[in-house]
């Protein structure tokens, strides 16, 4: 066999570059990592986006599925500077009445805090909460073999229905709130089949986890993932935006940590034309909108829960958010979006000058929407939390063309790597025997483009590592 430089080459250092590179590496491979910007990490950068002293998440914030990755868990991530705090309230869900629903503590603490719907919260959520350890690797993997089918299928009998369906459930507004919130994380309208599943495991992984924040920020397990890599001898290269496969250096293996857009446009000419064919019909979901806030003192929410809540769903009743999704998904801007406020500064005083905060929102857009929505979100928020404009001391905002232009897998300001509804959920990006691996020999694509999905795990990665390995080095 002839000599290569590398074993392995990883395209882009996301979570799921970074999850491939590690895995291939503690294999015993040699690996390049290659990103295009100066800083690795993909999603999970911070800066002073604001002013001096706020530190702020680029992209990601909040991180059950960090916490809870089956292939994070591990990961010696500790060690190499990881430490997760955790607020007292997971989530938050303010009503118009001043009170709010709150994932916080035991499947049974959050029941006792929904009255008449005590009963059928316990039951909807005890059986995965007690399932979780064997559903979480199935759920978060390719749809093959299950080694678990009957306990996946009694997760698939809730979370595969739509969640507008599966709230009927409930009678109390607050229930029903608290799972749209949940339900809304899948950026589709939440009528569509499968919205049900996003509620599901979000709710799961706040009860077993908890929705923790990184100390110092998202940046820190990037920091963590790049700082193990590097100790068992990988070599990450930055400043190097991959345009053509002739940049690379030779391997027997590539990844790409990139979606179905920049794989037609790196390698078009290497892929069957059945391949291109279905590549070219992915399909990207809504965009995001977002804003970061330095703010001089607590959000001052009116509902005391929310005060203490990592994340805050904004929104009011499942009506208004299902509405409001079902427009934006169409194209149109409601009045009242649904806001998604992170609030790291709670638990973490190292994100701002002492007595200070920041806070993290973004809501759904229209795929490629330039519109401004900073005065929208401000005032869904002003609606819960009554003087929390006077509260601002600058604000940064990114529409989908500047996120885009951040990171190209953020396709018109899709944030999860493409459309995750039923009909791409088991077959992103293409309906293939696996996944993971494209038309060409030895290449592979390993972002949030293929299954589970969006979101800071890493399982995407190891995934199509482990498919890698197996095909052409073990
Ligand atoms: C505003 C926002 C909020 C979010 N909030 C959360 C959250 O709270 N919790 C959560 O779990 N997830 C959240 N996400 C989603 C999460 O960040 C993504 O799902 C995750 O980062 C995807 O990881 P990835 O490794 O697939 O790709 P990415 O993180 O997108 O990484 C891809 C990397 O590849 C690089 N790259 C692209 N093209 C090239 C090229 N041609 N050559 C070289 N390098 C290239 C990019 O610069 C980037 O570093 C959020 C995302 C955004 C944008």
């Amino acid at each position: 066999m002839s000599k290569t430089d590398y074993d392995a080459v990883v395209v882009g250092s996301g979570p799921n570059g970074l999850a491939a590179a590690i895995t291939l590496q503690r294999a015993g491979l040699s690996v390049l990592l290659m990103e295009g910007r100066q800083t690795i990490g993909g999603g999970l950068r911070s800066a002073e986006l604001t002013l001096p002293g706020f530190t702020h998440d680029i992209c990601s914030a909040v991180h059950p599925l960090a916490a809870g990755s089956p292939f994070f868990g591990t990961l010696p991530l500790q060690e190499h500077g990881l430490e997760y705090l955790y607020p007292a309230v997971a989530a938050a869900h303010p009503l118009d009445d001043g009170s709010a629903a709150l994932l916080a503590g035991s499947v049974e603490d959050v029941a006792a805090g929904l009255g008449r719907d005590e009963k059928a919260y316990n039951d909807l959520m005890g059986p995965i909460v007690r399932d979780w350890p064997l559903l979480a690797p199935e759920i978060l993997g390719p749809l093959c073999f299950p080694e678990h089918p009957l306990v996946l299928a009694r997760f698939g009998l809730k979370g595969l229905t739509a969640s507008t369906v599966l709230a009927r459930r409930f009678e109390t507004a607050a229930a029903r709130a608290l799972l749209a919130g949940m339900a809304a994380h899948s950026i589709q309208p939440l009528s569509n089949l499968a919205t049900s599943a996003f509620a599901l495991v979000l709710m799961a992984m706040g009860h077993v986890r908890g929705w923790p924040v990184p100390r110092r920020g998202s940046v820190a397990i990037a920091d963590a993932l790049a700082s193990y890599f590097m100790s068992m001898g990988g070599k990450i290269e930055t400043g190097v935006y991959v345009r053509s496969l002739s940049q690379l250096p030779s391997s027997r293996a590539v990844l790409f940590d990139l979606t179905p857009r920049q794989l037609l446009q790196l390698g078009g000419h290497r892929w069957s034309s059945l391949y291109q064919w279905q590549l070219e019909r992915y399909r990207y979901g809504m965009g995001v909108f977002k804003i970061d806030w330095a703010l001089d003192e607590r959000i001052p929410f009116t509902a005391v829960g929310c005060r203490e809540a990592g994340t805050v769903h904004i929104g009011g009743t499942l009506e208004e958010i299902v509405d409001g999704e079902a427009m934006t998904a169409a194209g149109g801007y409601p009045d009242r979006p649904f806001v998604l406020l992170a609030q790291q500064s709670i638990v973490d005083p190292s994100r701002a000058p002492q007595g200070k905060h920041t806070a993290w929102a973004y809501c759904h857009v229209p795929n490629g929407s330039v519109q401004d929505r900073a005065e929208v979100i401000e005032r869904q928020v002003e609606r819960f939390a009554p003087g929390f404009r006077e509260r601002i001391l600058a604000r940064h905002v990114f529409n989908t063309a500047e996120l885009e232009e951040y990171n190209p897998n953020y396709v018109g300001g899709d944030i999860n790597g493409g459309m995750i509804d039923i009909g791409q959920l088991f077959t992103r990006p293409a309906l293939r025997w696996s996944p993971y691996r494209t038309s060409e020999k030895g290449m592979y694509i390993c972002s949030s483009a293929t299954p589970p999905g969006g979101g800071v795990h890493g399982m995407c990665g190891y995934h199509a590592a482990r498919r890698a390995m197996k095909d052409i080095f073990f």
